[in-house]
């Protein structure tokens, strides 16, 4: 599937969600304006992605460290900044509270705050509280990254031994995941990073996020259909967001199943349970099947 085939199917699945759900028909206005405006930079980025030997690379993974650093990515300073302009108009026009807050004063700004991001949202294991609401200028750096991320992680992530890795935090850039899938075949969990889309492989058991394996602890409200699962954690306070690819027959496209599952999102954090990064707001009806 081409690259812009697959951003029209994304789009198109999201304004069919969005007629199905006409109370939430702004929080999909704003999801596919921001798709589209992300998905459009994605086809300008140009260059060409360094990437470690094979050793460094060995090195790297064996010592949990992830595989791309942020010095790697060709981000052009000047088509960046105007790409974090847009992104913030999106936000501002969805949440217009955030209209005004200050951003970035000029392109070197822009890239000095979207490398500081990069660092923060690392996990390396060692996180232990989420992180705070973003601000303006944080959320709309954060989202236009994405494109950059999601362009280095497709040409990095062949390169990860899934089979080794098995961390709570992503291979490619150390993000944290905000979405897993269990698959068709065994019901292997892979987690998706909420930076850069990488999918790895992941223990069944355990919270990736504070590690823990303590049954007690760990809980799982699955959906009517059984299709989703909103996992739980009661030591760290967070959740993920889960779809059983067992469960379904129809085709899945990621990035859209991250949206179209926000009242998991509200259910979580109705519950005080945290997300694992604030980069962009929702809005919408409860998760009625969740009692
Ligand atoms: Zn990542
Ligand atoms: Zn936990």
């Amino acid at each position: 599937m081409t690259g812009s085939s697959r951003t029209q199917l994304i789009l198109q699945a999201l304004e069919e969600a969005s007629s199905q759900n006409p109370d939430l028909s702004t929080f999909y206005t704003f999801h596919r304006a921001l798709f589209r405006t992300l998905a459009q930079a994605r086809t300008e980025i140009s260059g060409a992605l360094e990437i470690a030997d094979k050793e460094a690379r060995q090195a790297r993974l064996l010592q949990g460290q992830p595989l791309l650093p942020f010095a790697a990515l060709p981000v052009e300073a000047e088509r960046f900044a105007e790409l974090v302009l847009d992104v913030a108009r999106i936000l501002s026009e969805y949440d217009p509270e955030l209209a005004q807050q200050a951003l970035p004063d000029g392109p070197a700004e822009c890239l000095a705050l979207a490398r500081q991001r990069f660092e923060e949202g690392q996990a390396g294991g060692e996180r232990d509280e989420p992180q705070s609401e973003a601000t303006l200028a944080q959320a709309s750096v954060g989202l236009a990254l994405k494109p950059y991320l999601e362009w280095a992680a497709e040409q990095v992530l062949p390169y990860v031994d899934q089979e080794r890795w098995k961390r709570g935090y992503c291979p490619v850039c150390g993000g944290a995941p905000d979405f897993a899938t269990l698959d068709a075949e065994v019901g292997a969990r892979h987690l998706v990073c909420s930076r850069c889309s990488s999918e790895w492989l992941y223990r069944r058991l355990g919270c990736p996020f504070c590690s823990t394996t303590d049954h007690a602890k760990l809980m799982y409200y699955p959906s009517e259909d059984g299709v989703y699962r909103l996992y739980v954690c009661q030591v760290c306070r967070r959740y993920l967001k889960t779809v059983d690819l067992r469960e379904i027959t129809r085709s899945v496209l990621l990035p859209v199943e991250r949206i179209t599952t926000v009242a998991m999102d509200l259910a979580a954090r109705q519950e005080e349970f945290g997300k694992v990064q604030c980069s962009d707001s929702d809005s919408g009806s409860r998760w009625s099947v969740i009692s």
